[in-house]
């Protein structure tokens, strides 16, 4: 580009002010007000201004049109709804990245009811006067698990922090070597021991940890005996953990207490359901742990939260810690917290109620009848155009729960002609609703064990659009 097309090129760069018009004149949705609007247009212009400075070509179209393109896909990014609802069809039950537990219905209605208006979030009815919202599940999560007391943070790795931070800053933490995990997204016990301020002593080895190992660490420093569930994966062969019931039973003769951090909040026994073991909230509370901390969010299915369970002093110094204030739950997640919990007074009530325990329990025939549901509904609509087969299939528990376990499924494998498995994962996550499927071996898999019967209709509706008659 020479100089003077340079030049010229500048020179047609459309006024801010003018450009500003032609967007409103040209979209009515324009919900901006003319500051935004004129930042906006500036902006872009700017963006073009630099570029052919810098020499670039531009565009092919007019610049102006260019510009007012740009402008206009900037503001639908703007006004359409980033977060949104997608479909799981990863199979993976409690998804990091695709919101890990969903609500259930009855829960979800719980927080609009109550959200929308005023609340004694920190009102005592009773009395009058200030009350204190972690009261609304004090009661439950004492009913429910035994403890002593309980309150609760804004999820996990808060409860482990602040736990940490009242009970044994500047002091000793002894921890076995095997239980020193990393979670995923930042969150490694070394360093959020750190962060705490309290010291780590790790004992025993990767694989083999004993009691006589934490009793030769014991010290007039140490402050707290920890033990973490390793959560995400499993140590097999030659290996020896210290149980809880032992360390408790230690931390007894040394007056130090014990803290497990439990991670999946798992408060129903899974054996009954053909599930691994999974310890109980109510056996290590049951065991003597003097704090017990675990997820809202994972395998008990409700909202992300941070549970602290275990014994009055204890909690109350958790309670008085300033970081509280940081880390507090709030009043959405209390809401659904506290209806979650209720539904758990009826076990077999919660498995209906709550989306994980329904999803995790549902019996292989019930998920192919769903898949056959499905396969007929498309077939209605669109004859025999799309490619469907059936594969039975693993699901996953994911989240940090159940490493190992599989659940047995059924698969849907869609094909779409002309086209490779990356550009139809892509086609279905353009969808109005999103589907994420599962892609395995260049094969385009939807896991109908986390499709859920509300995902039904837009599923068959998505999938059909794609098809051109
Ligand atoms: C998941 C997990 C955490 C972190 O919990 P979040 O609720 O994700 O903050 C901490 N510790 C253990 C053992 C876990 O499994």
């Amino acid at each position: 580009m020479t100089a003077e097309e340079r030049q010229e090129l500048l020179r047609r760069l459309p006024k801010i002010d003018e450009l500003v018009e032609k967007v409103r004149a040209q979209s009515d949705l324009t919900p901006l007000s003319e500051v935004m609007l004129k930042d906006l247009c500036r902006k872009e212009v700017e963006k073009v201004r630099q570029t052919i400075k810098r020499g670039e070509s531009v565009t092919e179209e007019r610049i102006e049109d260019h510009i007012l393109r740009q402008v206009k896909e900037r503001i639908e990014n703007l006004t359409d709804f980033r977060l949104r609802r997608v479909i799981n069809a990863t199979g993976v039950i409690l998804h990091t990245n695709l919101g890990r537990a969903p609500l259930g219905k009855k829960i979800v209605k719980k927080i609009t009811e109550i959200a929308g208006g005023y609340s004694n979030l920190e009102f005592d009815l009773e009395k009058g006067e200030r009350g204190l919202r972690y009261d609304h599940v004090r009661g439950l999560l004492q009913i429910l698990t035994g403890a002593e007391d309980g309150c609760v943070v804004n999820n996990n790795a808060a409860a482990v922090l602040i736990a940490l931070e009242t009970m044994a800053k500047g002091r000793e933490v002894i921890v076995s070597r095997g239980e020193l995990i990393e979670i995923g997204g930042e969150f490694r016990i070394p360093e959020v021991m750190e962060k705490s301020g309290a010291i780590l002593k790790e004992v025993g080895t990767t694989n083999r940890t004993h009691l006589w190992d934490y009793e030769k660490a014991i010290g007039p420093e140490t402050a707290l005996l920890l033990k973490v569930h390793p959560s995400n994966y499993r140590i097999v062969g030659f290996t020896n953990e210290v149980s809880i019931e032992e360390l408790v039973h230690l931390g007894k003769r040394t007056s130090i207490p014990v803290m497990y951090d439990l991670g999946s909040g798992n408060l129903i026994d899974l054996k009954r359901y053909h599930l691994l073991d999974e310890p109980t909230v109510q056996s290590v509370v049951a065991a003597g742990a003097d704090i017990v901390t675990c997820s809202g969010d994972k395998l008990l299915g409700g909202p992300q939260a941070g549970i602290i369970l275990g014994r009055k002093d204890l909690i109350a110094g958790i309670m008085r810690n300033p970081l509280n204030r940081a880390l507090r739950i709030d009043k959405l997640t209390l809401i659904a917290l506290e209806a979650t919990l209720k539904e758990y007074l009826n076990p077999e009530g919660a498995r209906q109620e709550i989306p994980v325990l329904k999803i995790l329990s549902e019996p292989v025939k019930e998920v192919k009848k769903r898949a056959l549901l499905i396969c007929r509904r498309l077939q209605k609509r669109r004859g025999n155009k799309i490619n469907v087969h059936l594969w039975p299939g693993k699901s996953l528990v994911g989240g940090g729960s159940l490493p190992g376990q599989e659940l047995e499924t059924i698969l849907l494998q869609i094909e779409l002609p002309g086209l490779t498995s990356s550009q139809l994962s892509v086609k279905l996550r353009q969808l109005p609703v999103p589907i994420i499927p599962r892609v395995e071996e260049d094969c385009v898999l939807l896991d109908i064990r986390t499709i859920q019967e509300e995902d039904i209709e837009p599923l068959v509706s998505g999938l059909c659009s794609l098809i051109q008659n």
